[in-house]
């Protein structure tokens, strides 16, 4: 995908400030640093988001988030580390070429995630669960 900007990052065609590289993997520097230590690890084939990995490449790229979120914690030492991974406009994804975020975070460093929780009655709670399990048959 010659449009696709981090297809050129991990095809070395514009540069990048990489931490880590393997088979079907990339780590390297967001550009917009949260805090600094913030890392994207991206697949190295072109995949728009989560619905097109395969089972290896979504074991690499948690072997590889894994990894790293271990480095962020020894060079950083963060009072925590957040994943964030966005799929589609409504989930707040910018580049459609699935990667994944670690941020290093601290105590009121601006960063937010409002979290509306609905609390459903249990019998809610099977209803939605119904519908996934019949979904993954
Ligand atoms: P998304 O919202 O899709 O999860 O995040 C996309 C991220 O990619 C943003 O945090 C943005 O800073 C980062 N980004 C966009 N373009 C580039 C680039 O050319 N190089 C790097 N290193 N990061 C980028
Ligand atoms: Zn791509």
């Amino acid at each position: 995908m010659s449009d696709c900007v981090f297809c050129r990052i991990v095809n070395g065609q514009i540069p990048s400030t990489k931490v880590h590289e393997d088979r079907l993997t990339l780590a390297f520097m967001d550009i917009g640093q949260v805090n600094p230590g913030h890392v994207l690890v991206a697949a190295k084939p072109h995949v728009e988001n989560i619905y097109g990995l395969d089972d290896a490449l979504a074991a690499a790229v948690f072997q590889t988030a894994a990894r790293v979120a271990r480095a962020v914690k020894k060079a950083y030492t963060p009072e925590g580390v957040t994943l964030y991974q966005a799929n589609g406009a409504a989930a707040g994804q910018t580049v459609y070429h699935f990667h994944l975020h670690l941020i290093p975070r601290y105590d009121k460093d601006g960063m937010h995630l409002t979290w509306p929780a609905k609390n459903p009655p249990r019998e809610q709670l099977e209803v939605n669960a119904a519908k996934l399990r019949a979904a993954l048959e």
